[in-house]
């Protein structure tokens, strides 16, 4: 199953994507709630009703998507995690997780256009195989993991070099509104082994990323048990595993985003997650 947020017609709500259309769950179960963090609270119940419910289809090129979940209770992000990625940045091959945190008011729908910020020009693209919570959890041993994901997802870990490397965290740098595109929509876990997919990423159609989620250091599984050693992981929160060898800022030269880029990820078995680059627009200051 593949689940949407998506609007139509000035509403938020959710669907389950079949091909082309996407069957309108508003129309189809009126009782699911609408928003994706609730439906996964609501539980595997509320799941089951999501996979099986029919009603009206609507073209997906007469939706607009928005990202799967607006609003994330953690975005949780992994440094590090393919050898390759490791060796190109000039540092050890972790042997714990590098773990840090994404704002959750980064979040990006897909097709929209993220900002190059005023602050820097130090613009990065980062492709990675996202997970989501789908169960409240603590304690999850590896071999477990796999009944707390609901899903797989796309996210854009977009980077501010400059700000992400001149303190020793990556909060800052990693956080820029706008800076984690996800999408375009959940395949649900049981439609999918994490951990045998392609991904790549392009850049105005310049292949850049060429990997696959097996060469995953730590893998999705292992990244559960290592959080929920910690903390609760909830429901809709979204772990974004890491991103492979070449990022912009390893090229030689640097090669970093600018207005009018398009970056364009795809992970087999998900889809593409699309967006372009646009000057932070001056209408983003608020107090
Ligand atoms: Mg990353």
């Amino acid at each position: 199953m593949k689940l949407a947020s998506f609007q139509h017609a000035g509403r938020s709500r959710i669907g389950r994507v079949e091909g082309d259309h996407v069957v309108d769950l508003a129309a189809a179960a009126a009782t699911l709630p609408q928003e994706m963090v609730a439906l996964l609270e609501a539980g595997a119940g509320a799941w089951a009703i999501a996979r099986d419910a029919d009603g009206p289809r609507l073209p997906l090129a007469d939706v607009t998507l928005e990202a799967p979940l607006r609003r994330p209770p953690k975005i949780l992000a992994v440094g590090l995690n393919y050898r390759d990625h490791a060796e190109e940045a000039g540092m050890e091959i972790p042997k714990v997780p590098m773990i840090f945190n994404k704002q959750s008011t980064s979040v990006h729908p897909p097709g929209a256009p993220f900002h190059l910020p005023r602050a820097s020009d130090k613009l990065d693209y980062e492709g990675e195989l996202a997970f989501v919570i789908g169960r409240r959890c603590r304690h999850v041993p590896e071999e477990r993991a796999h009944e707390v994901i609901a899903g797989y997802t796309i996210v854009n870990d977009v980077s501010v070099r400059d700000w992400q490397m001149r303190v020793p965290t990556f909060t800052m740098g990693k956080s820029f509104d706008t800076h984690c595109p996800m999408g375009p929509w959940i395949v649900s876990g049981d439609e999918i082994d994490p951990h045998t997919l392609a991904i790549r990423t392009w850049v105005n159609g310049e292949l850049r990323q060429d990997s696959n989620t097996k060469h995953l250091i730590f893998d999705c599984f292992a990244l559960v048990a290592h959080l929920t050693e910690a903390f609760t992981l909830e429901p809709g929160d979204v772990v974004a595993t890491g991103t492979p060898a070449g990022v912009g800022a390893a090229r030689k030269p640097r090669s970093y985003l600018e207005a009018g880029d398009e970056v364009r990820i795809a992970i087999e078995g998900i889809g593409e997650l699309v967006n372009s680059v646009i000057e932070e627009p001056a209408e983003t200051a608020s107090f």
